[in-house]
């Protein structure tokens, strides 16, 4: 859902390089760490690596997926014809660099991250798919104003990635997945961005606002979707039980997208697809 939040970004790039040049200083300057360097390794430029402090307690996500082997044969040949085709309908958008960043190798702590996927969070728009592309491609110079996801499904079928999947989509604030964040600045909360593929569903007219509900996402989305995560998980080898929705990430008890999600038509989809099994 779009609503200005919190990130944290470039602060925990200048505050990582600040205690390797303070190392760097304390035993000399660089020709001893270059000297050193042959004895010890490279340990002398990286920092002190602390525990990071762990996310709050959260409730275990119970995945509305199941395994399924089972695949209707129509649905399965409709969708295997909408995945050969959906390349060449990819709209690819080049979004404002203020909203988005590279996935961090290392967390404010000093410990290695993994730059590759392993959580998927759906989104919905609440706006329509033009509000979103405006946002995205707007310069935002405060952290708080910063948002994006990796990609957008319209109503009407339209595909558009806002963002290569390599990178740190801005989709979350404070949040936490099975008892897993990662804090790239200690003066700011642990998000699930840096492992994170942000998806959006474009909502409904109906749903332009906060009610709880409204009346849903069109078929052509829910196909559209399960050929998008089908290519992901095989991708980034992502089992289905790591697809979750901002809903369940968010810490903050804020978000409630997407509102009026119909788990077994992605159920279905998915299965037709072969990615349940
Ligand atoms: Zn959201």
């Amino acid at each position: 859902m779009l609503k200005p939040f919190s990130h944290q970004r470039r602060q925990g790039a200048l505050a990582w390089a600040a205690v390797a040049l303070a190392g760097a200083a304390a035993v000399g300057g660089t020709a001893l760490v270059l000297q050193n360097l042959r004895d010890q390794g490279p340990l002398l430029l990286q920092p002190q690596r602390q525990r990071a402090p762990e996310p709050p307690a959260q409730a275990a996500w119970i995945s509305p997926l199941t395994r399924q082997c089972s695949a209707d044969p129509a649905l399965r040949q409709r969708l295997l014809a909408l995945q050969r085709r959906l390349p060449a309908r990819v709209e690819r958008l080049r979004i404002d660099p203020s909203n988005y960043a590279e996935r961090q190798r290392r967390d404010a702590y000093g410990n290695r991250l993994s730059t590759t996927p392993s959580l998927i969070v759906l989104h919905e728009t609440v706006y329509g798919l033009g509000s979103a592309i405006n946002t995205f491609t707007t310069h935002h110079p405060n952290d708080g104003d910063q948002v994006s996801y990796h990609l957008l499904l319209g109503e009407h079928g339209r595909v558009v990635e806002t963002l290569d999947p390599s990178k740190r989509a801005f989709g979350a604030g404070y949040s936490a997945f099975q008892g897993r964040w990662v804090i790239t600045n200690p003066a700011m909360a642990g998000s699930i961005n840096n492992f994170a593929l942000h998806l959006s569903l474009e909502t409904p007219l109906d749903g332009e606002d906060n009610d709880p509900s409204h009346s849903g996402y069109s078929a052509v989305q829910y196909d559209n979707l399960a050929v998008v995560l089908a290519d992901w998980m095989r991708r980034y080898r992502i089992p289905y039980t790591a697809i979750t929705t901002h809903r369940h990430v968010d810490l903050g008890l804020e978000r409630a997208d997407p509102r009026s999600f119909d788990w077994s038509a992605l159920q279905r989809r998915l299965a037709a697809l072969g990615a349940l099994c």
